[in-house]
């Protein structure tokens, strides 16, 4: 039987991984080794019942006595804090979900990398910030990694049996805010920029996607996940979001991956792989459809892809240093502490102000070095807010 952990089991990707396997069969079909929440006790207990995991861990400690109080009665052994994390991704699984949300996924998705198995990666922090060092641990312990993300996951569907793509071109929805212009841009709220047209993600990714930060990520991403250099990843705006991604070959031709706008698709393509199971998902009907759309960004409103290419082309460990400054922004977005515009000001601020990390990278300086850069970028973003507070 093959045996499975959720980390970030309560968020939406992880949701709709425990539902798939529930529909393939759950504890009867999969041994669920662990499964891992930051704060939600009910939810996390609920899923280790429905699912018989073996452990559940909470990475908030102060939740630990709520969480056997609600595992009591089954045998879910019930563990927390950060370092339970890392031990349980550490234990290793055949197959094993990554989907916390932002850096704090890094640790436990390498400490999974390095005890080998197949790693299915929503978590695309990891990447951003250290996917040299998960690539070269997953080599070492002959693992398997396979994108979540639905663009990586089309690119590496596309790639199926092809050598190297000469490009590859990542579809963007353009968020809710594609036909704002920068005045309206600048008096977003917080729950205008949850509202994304196409997808139902959780709240941070959904604010990312609106400011396209999200496929900043993805570039950084992509280019780190399929070997690629900064000039090979493009992005077009497709606001249907049908066309999940797309791979061009050295000949011109281009191959695209089509599916409905449900994560579904690509976490039940990661869980069969190298097999395709049917999926609980409406056929696509492109009749029905009757046209598809593309256009490119606009740099100007959405500045989040430019700082990504920036760091692209600056290498080392910019992207780590993006994504802290990025992730900083954004709680400060969500506190009201600064506008939606103001987040790629801050994240600029600080890629220039930290522009010296681009000459180490993620092998050179391994986990503790990385935490170092995306220190040094939420403190950057913190003192610029703190400067514009007092002037
Ligand atoms: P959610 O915010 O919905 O869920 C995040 C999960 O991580 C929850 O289980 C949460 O626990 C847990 N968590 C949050 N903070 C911490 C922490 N500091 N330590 C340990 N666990 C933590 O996120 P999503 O599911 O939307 O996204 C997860 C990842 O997948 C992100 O990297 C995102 O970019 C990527 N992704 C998401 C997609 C989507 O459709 N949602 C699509 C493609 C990629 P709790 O519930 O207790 O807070």
């Amino acid at each position: 039987m093959r045996s499975i952990s959720i980390f970030g089991a309560t968020g939406s990707v992880g949701r709709q991984t425990a539902a798939l396997i529930a529909h393939q069969g759950g504890a009867e079909a999969y041994r669920i080794a662990a499964l891992t929440a930051q704060s939600d006790v009910a939810g996390l207990a609920d899923m280790a019942r429905q699912l018989r995991a073996e452990e559940a861990v909470i990475a908030d400690p102060a939740h630990l006595a709520d969480l056997r109080d609600a595992l009591a009665g089954t045998d879910t052994r019930a563990s927390a804090g950060p370092q339970a994390l890392i031990d349980a991704a550490a234990r290793g699984a055949d197959w094993t979900m990554c989907a916390i949300v932002g850096v704090a996924g890094l640790a436990p998705t390498l400490a999974s990398a390095q005890a080998g198995g197949t790693i299915a990666l929503a978590n695309k922090e990891s990447m951003v910030c250290a996917g040299d060092l998960v690539k070269a641990a997953m080599a070492k312990a002959g693992g398997t990694l396979l994108p979540v993300d639905s663009e990586h996951s089309a690119i590496f569907q596309a790639l199926a049996g092809h050598e190297r793509p000469a490009r590859i071109i990542l579809t963007a929805s353009g968020g809710p805010f594609r036909r704002w212009d920068r005045a309206a841009m600048a008096e977003v709220t917080v729950e205008q920029a949850v509202a994304h047209p196409n997808w139902s993600m959780g709240r941070k990714i959904s604010i990312d996607s609106a400011s396209m930060f999200n496929k900043g990520l993805e570039m950084l991403e992509a280019m780190t996940l399929f070997d690629l250099r900064a000039d090979q990843v493009d992005v077009v705006v497709h606001p249907q979001s049908i066309v999940h991604s797309l791979v061009e070959f050295a000949d011109g031709a281009q191959l695209a991956h089509l599916g409905p706008t449900d994560m579904a698709g690509p976490i039940g393509y990661a869980l069969n792989w190298p097999a395709r199971r049917a999926l609980p998902l409406p056929r696509l009907d492109l009749a029905a459809l009757g046209s598809l759309s593309f256009e490119p960004p606009d740099p100007d409103r959405f500045p989040a892809l430019r700082l990504a290419r920036q760091a692209m082309e600056a290498g080392g460990l910019m992207g780590a240093v993006l994504n802290g400054a990025k992730e900083k922004a954004l709680d400060a977005f969500l506190d009201r502490r600064c506008g939606f515009l103001e987040m790629a000001e801050l994240v600029e601020a600080a890629l220039d102000a930290l522009s010296h990390w681009a000459g180490e990278t993620s092998l050179d300086v391994g986990l503790a070095g990385v935490t170092e850069a995306d220190l040094a970028a939420r403190r950057a973003v913190d003192q610029r807010l703190d400067e514009t507070r007092t002037r």
